[in-house]
This record gives C-alpha cells, sequence and structure tokens, in this order.
C-alpha cells in the first residue's frame, strides 16, 4: 500500500522561491570583480533570475543544454545556479584555474552552448574562444559601463544588458526532480576530467543534510561566507543550503587573500566559513602578522585536504573558532562526513579530544560507508583496521558523464549493491568517525605495511618553522618505499633536516620516520589548493634516498 502524502517534486527552483517568499529581505553581499561591494536581497535575485531564465530562452537555450559559468563566488553566479537549473538546463561550473587545455577539453566534453565569464578572466577565455567547438553565445559577466571595448572574442554579451527589459515573471516549469541540474568535473591529475552530473533531488537532500546541526549547521541566523570557489563542487552545497535556511551570504569574488577576506568578516559580522586548508594558512598567518583576532566567525569549515593539528588550534586558540573537519569529494556533492563531537567526548582529556577532532568525522543521515579489505570483504569497524572507503547514497554518482570511466558502482558481500569506490584508504570506528589515511595512491608501502602520508604531513606541519609539508614514497631496494619529506620553510627559517627528524621522533613510530628531508621554495598544487603528488613525484624521480 502507497502513502497518502504529496509527491511534490524536489526542485532547486523551490529554494530560491522559498527564499524570496520567507527571508526576501535577507541580504547577499559580494565583493565585485571590479573591487566594490555589491548588496542585495533574495527577493532581488529571484527576479534577476528569472529576467535570466528569460534571456537564456530568448538565447535558445532549452532544457538539458549546458551553459557554462567561468566565475568567482558572487551574486551574478548566484543568479545563474538558479537560473539555469531552475529552466531545466544543466549549470556547468568551470574551475578558471585549470590548465588551458583541460578548460578547453571540458566546455567540448560538456558541449557547453553558453558560456559567462568574469571580467578578469575574459583575457584568458578570449585566447581559447577559437576551440570552443559547440558554444554559440559567450556572455561578460558585468554590465554596460565595463564591458571591454576590445575584448577579442567575436559578439561578445553583456550580462546587464540580458536582462534589461525583461518581465521577470518567468514560470519556473516543474521538472522530473531526477532531472540533470548541475555538472563539475574532478580535477583529474590523472588522466582526462571526469564530469559529475548532479540533480535536482540530489541536491536539495544534500542542502537538506548539508543544514543539519552536527553537519554545517546552518540557519536564518548564519552569516554564510563561502571561500570555497562556487567552481568547486559548488561551494559545497552552499549557494543551495543558505537560500534553504535563510542564511546571509557574503561572497568573496576574487580577493581570497587574508586581509580582503578579515575585511569582510569583520564588517559584514560573518559567523561561517569553509574553504580549503591552503587558504586558511594564508589567513591565519596574516592574523597573526598583524597581530589581529576575527571577533564573529564562530564555524570555520576545512575540507578538500586534510585539517593539520596546528590549524584546529590556531583557529580555536587565537580567534575563538570551531574547525569543522569535513571530508567529501565532487562525486558526492560533495558532502560526506563533518567532525562534530559528541556529548560523551566532552569528558575528555585535551590531547584525546585532538586526536577525535583529527578524524574527518561522522556522515549525516544519507551516506553510508564501508570500507573494505584487499579481498572486497568488509573490514571492522574498530578505529584500527584500515581499507578502501565505499559510500552510498542519494547524493552520490551512480557514473561518469557520458559514461566515461564506465561502470563505478561495485558489491560488499553482506551489504549489497551500489558502493562508489572512493580512492580513500580509510579507518571507521565504533561511533561513526572516519579517519582518512591516505589516497590508496598516495599510500606509502614500506616493507609490506602502509605508512600515512597524511599523518607524517601534520606531524611536520605541526613544528613552527614548516609552513608546509609533504610526504611521497621513493622507491628503496629493501622496503619497497620510504617516505621523503619535503618541506618548504617559513621565510627567515634556517630549520635543518635532523633538528625536522628529531622534531617528528616523538610524534610518530620509528619506522615511519622519513629517510630524508628536501627543502624546496614552495609545493605545487592543485586548481582545487590540494597539494599536487604527481608533480612532485614527477620532479623527484630521479632522486635516490641516502638509506637505498
Ligand atoms: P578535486 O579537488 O581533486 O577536484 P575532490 O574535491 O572531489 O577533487 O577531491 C576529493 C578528495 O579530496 C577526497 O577523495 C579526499 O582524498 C580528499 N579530501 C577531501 N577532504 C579531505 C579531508 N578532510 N581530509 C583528507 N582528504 C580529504
Amino acid at each position: 500500500m502507497l502513502g497518502l502524502m504529496q509527491d511534490r517534486p524536489l526542485l532547486i527552483s523551490h529554494l530560491i522561491e522559498h527564499a524570496a517568499r520567507n527571508h526576501g529581505d535577507t541580504e547577499i553581499v559580494s565583493r565585485r570583480v571590479e573591487g566594490d561591494l555589491h548588496r542585495y536581497t533574495y527577493a532581488d535575485a529571484h527576479v534577476r533570475a528569472k529576467k535570466m531564465a528569460e534571456a537564456l530562452q530568448a538565447l535558445g537555450v532549452v532544457a538539458g543544454d549546458r551553459v557554462g559559468t567561468l566565475a568567482w563566488n558572487g551574486y551574478r553566479h548566484f543568479e545563474l545556479y538558479y537560473a539555469i537549473s531552475g529552466m531545466g538546463a544543466v549549470c556547468h561550473t568551470i574551475n578558471p584555474r585549470l590548465f588551458p587545455e583541460q578548460i578547453v577539453y571540458i566546455v567540448n566534453h560538456a558541449e557547453d552552448r553558453v558560456l559567462f565569464v568574469d571580467l578578469n578572466l575574459l583575457p584568458a577565455v578570449a585566447k581559447l574562444a577559437g576551440q570552443f567547438k559547440g558554444v554559440k553565445h559567450i556572455v561578460a559577466m558585468c554590465g554596460r559601463e565595463q564591458m571591454p571595448k576590445d575584448s577579442g572574442i567575436p559578439g561578445l554579451l553583456c550580462y546587464e544588458e540580458l536582462l534589461e527589459g525583461r518581465p521577470g515573471t518567468y514560470a519556473w516549469p516543474e521538472l522530473d526532480e531526477r532531472t540533470a541540474c548541475s555538472l563539475c568535473y574532478t580535477s583529474g591529475t590523472t588522466g582526462n576530467p571526469k564530469g559529475v552530473l548532479y540533480s535536482h533531488r540530489a541536491t536539495v537532500l544534500h542542502a537538506f543534510a548539508g543544514s543539519l546541526p552536527d553537519t554545517l549547521n546552518l540557519s536564518a541566523r548564519s552569516v554564510v561566507l563561502p571561500v570555497v570557489p562556487m567552481f568547486h563542487v559548488n561551494a559545497w552545497g552552499l549557494p543551495y543550503a543558505c537560500a534553504m535556511v535563510g542564511a546571509k551570504i557574503v561572497f568573496p569574488g576574487v580577493a581570497l587573500d587574508g586581509a580582503s577576506l578579515t575585511a569582510l568578516f569583520e564588517t559584514e559580522k560573518v559567523s561561517f566559513t569553509a574553504g580549503v586548508p591552503t587558504v586558511w594558512l594564508a589567513l591565519l598567518n596574516h592574523l597573526a602578522e598583524k597581530k589581529q583576532r576575527l571577533s564573529t566567525v564562530r564555524y570555520a569549515v576545512i575540507g578538500g585536504s586534510a585539517a593539520p593539528p596546528a590549524m584546529i588550534e590556531a583557529f580555536q586558540r587565537d580567534h575563538g573558532v570551531e574547525v569543522l573537519h569535513a571530508w567529501g569529494m565532487t562525486e558526492m556533492s560533495p558532502l560526506g562526513t563533518v567532525n562534530h563531537p559528541k556529548a560523551k567526548h566532552a569528558a575528555l582529556d585535551a590531547a584525546a579530544q585532538m586526536a577525535n577532532r583529527l578524524k574527518q568525522g561522522r556522515p549525516p543521515h544519507g551516506v553510508e560507508m564501508a570500507i573494505v579489505g584487499d579481498d572486497g570483504k568488509e573490514l571492522p569497524h574498530d578505529g584500527k583496521a584500515f581499507g578502501d572507503l565505499l559510500v552510498r547514497g542519494p547524493w552520490i554518482t551512480s557514473g561518469y558523464f557520458k559514461g566515461e570511466g564506465g561502470a563505478v558502482l561495485r558489491e560488499v558481500p553482506g551489504r549489497g549493491g551500489g558502493w562508489f569506490a572512493t580512492g580513500d584508504v580509510a579507518t571507521l570506528d565504533p561511533d561513526g568517525y572516519m579517519q582518512i589515511t591516505d589516497r590508496s595512491k598516495d599510500v606509502i608501502k614500506s616493507g609490506g605495511e602502509w605508512i600515512s602520508s597524511i599523518d607524517l604531513e601534520n606531524a611536520a606541519m605541526a613544528h613552527p618553522e614548516v609552513a608546509e609539508a609533504a610526504v611521497i614514497g621513493i622507491a628503496h631496494p629493501k622496503w619497497d618505499e620510504r617516505p621523503l619529506l619535503i618541506v618548504h620553510r617559513k621565510a627567515g627559517s634556517a630549520v635543518t633536516k635532523d633538528a625536522l627528524i628529531q622534531f617528528l621522533g616523538s610524534k610518530v613510530a620509528k619506522w615511519w620516520l622519513p629517510d630524508d628531508v628536501q627543502f624546496v621554495d614552495g609545493l605545487p598544487h592543485t586548481a582545487t589548493g590540494k597539494i599536487l603528488k604527481t608533480r612532485l613525484r614527477e620532479d623527484f624521480k630521479d632522486y635516490r634516498l641516502p638509506t637505498a
């Protein structure tokens, strides 16, 4: 027997409609690429999103078409999220930091019909425009006054001109909730990037789960500044979750340096922010240097890479900010786990609390997790056994766009099918906390045992003179692989290899200690701010360990 409840579809257009009706005067503040601050409300955003849907229709965009964006975090990008998905087309966010050839590949693979581009990215796009195969229109995200005289892009359209004279009465279609709404490519450190195609249903469910107290704890009292870009897995779902709960949003635009962020945090009274460790490293350094304190931020999400303990401590000790360590991936919309303590953890001593905080956290309802060994069988949830992490749930991919990479789901004996292998190696404990030990391709295999590069990096980054550290496995005749620590020292530091090894000696098992330390002027990062280990392995491919 079926229940008798209404079968209303879960749609992205309903989120912005809800925000406009119930939080109509709540502000969305944006630092524009032009430099000034722009302020308006959810009610304004809704009308402009409708006008943009009307404009897209006039440009010939129909349901299912892909519309690309190359843009920073700002109100026009926010409007596009809702206009494109709301009308049944697919909002394809593109990371402008990718290599030019990757951008061309992605635009052509997605078959983008229209491309929206922020002002400061137009010169780069002008160089590539001739290689975009299906793009009919390129739109500059600015007003008429800012339109470049000679952009080098034939027929370049103007965002504000597209909206002029539109009625703004567009009726959002009642789509099937499984309709595709947005598309994001994984950064593809090996091989070509692969597209993850989100649905309305998945996105709305992800926004519900993401707002829960033990997830991102968002409400109509939150002031949210997403540092994480809107092209990095939809800014981790924040543009949707904020509309769902009616939180004020502060978009930082392109200025993500410590001084610019601090100014926005303070003047807009930001309570919640989210970003990757590299951004926080720069912010915390800036604050320490200027002897400034964040006065309103309550929560800072650290995700995308492991949160080093020194960073968690600095946020807490110097700024009273509670770090929410989070883990996820493009294929998971992206939220998988967030770390909040349970009531019983309050009784633990400081060291035990920190050990728990370093874990990547617990999944909200909707994300199921399993770890399996080499034989594919499930491993115990004892916080010790580690294996390949598999996930299942309504906002997790069932396969890549256009079938790239083939079938991705597999079976876990005893727990059925439909599991996605994350490529991460992790432990699960009896309280549901997951801890990543490594990416499966980064783990160091020494004499048949595994050494966690993340643990070693965290330990090294706790040294006061280390700006950033990475650990990679180097071939070794006896042990198969041994760890090499690569360190970027803080300015003015002359800390030595011996001092660092001695420092690590008190933090990790002796057989984990790196066989050597190499100093570099900076570490390479991926377009989403992770340390680019493939490049490091390439850079050190001729390097021989002194112990070999
Ligand atoms: P990319 O940024 O490379 O496009 P994703 O954002 O999808 O791709 O990256 C997901 C991966 O990032 C995860 O599988 C995991 O390896 C890593 N990651 C994300 N968050 C964390 C975290 N909190 N701790 C450790 N690793 C993390």
